[in-house]
């Protein structure tokens, strides 16, 4: 069964920094409107459900991942 419990660490990060942030790597245009994809099952990413934001290129461009316990298990597949 899918477990929901699960939780997911997630960098307390607040929205108006996501937003500041985001404007930095020029991907706040694509969060609006509805661009930025989860990395790991594709799906849109949007305020409600980011769940890990990764820099990547130097900290050019962040990488979504959405909220999805499936897709955290992905980031650390990728990236341990
Ligand atoms: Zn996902």
């Amino acid at each position: 069964m899918f477990n929901r419990k699960k939780k997911i660490e997630v960098n307390a990060i607040l929205d108006t920094q996501i937003e500041e942030l985001l404007k930095k790597t020029s991907q706040y245009e694509d969060l609006v409107e509805g661009r930025l994809i989860c990395s790991s099952c594709g799906s849109i990413i949007n305020p409600q459900n980011i769940g890990i934001m990764l820099p990547i290129k130097n900290g050019s461009k962040i990488k979504f991942y959405c909220d999805r316990v499936d897709c955290a298990e992905q980031y650390k597949l990728d990236h341990e």
